[in-house]
């Protein structure tokens, strides 16, 4: 999956791109796109991210207003055609989300406070990961987890070990050779 971070000088202080370029990038591959919205107020583009080519659209829990605000805004997400997420921050707890995990296709953890590239992985998050692999695994739910932020060979295993399903990299693949980068991920994940 190609994972598109999408920021809106907002929610997070820094600004990336939006669904114009999303559209544009959209005929060079056939790739999923995993749209990742760090945004404000994130109801009123989900029509445009999924016009974009989006296939899924992770939101925020902290640009929400409690559980039944969030549940709207998957429902639109689902109405509109694409799977859903839900992103937690580091220092967000994941239990209040225990409610809608059932009606998520990806909860996306993040392993760095969002905003910025190239941040170091916060190890204290690995435990949130285990718990919220229990609850799923306790309840059957097909949700996968994902994560976001500091992947790298050397905190990529500790992350699948603690029951990931998706990792996000950004700047352990895009430094250097990507295709050499991706290589050693994947044999850092085997191991
Ligand atoms: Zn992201």
């Amino acid at each position: 999956m190609l994972h598109l971070d999408v920021m809106d000088g907002h929610f997070v202080p820094n600004i990336t791109f939006g669904p114009c370029v999303i559209g544009n990038i959209r005929p060079c591959t056939d790739q999923v796109f995993d749209t990742h919205l760090m945004i404000e107020s994130p109801r009123k583009y989900i029509r445009d991210f999924v016009d974009g080519g989006s296939d899924h659209i992770t939101v925020h829990t902290e640009s929400h207003d409690g559980i039944e605000d969030i549940k709207r805004t998957l429902e639109m997400i689902r109405d509109a055609g694409a799977k859903t997420g839900a992103s937690i921050n580091p220092a967000t707890p994941w239990k209040p989300m225990a409610g809608i995990m059932e009606d998520l296709d990806l909860v996306l953890v993040m392993t760095v406070v969002p905003g910025f590239g190239g941040q170091g992985f916060m190890h204290e998050v690995v435990p949130k990961i285990r718990e919220i692999r229990g609850y799923i695994d306790e309840h059957g739910y097909a949700t996968e987890i994902s994560v976001d932020g500091g992947i790298s060979p050397e905190t990529a295993p500790m992350v699948v070990e603690a029951g990931a399903d998706i990792l996000v990299a950004g700047s352990a693949i895009f430094k250097g050779d990507p295709g050499n980068n991706l290589k050693l991920l994947r044999e850092a994940c085997m191991r």
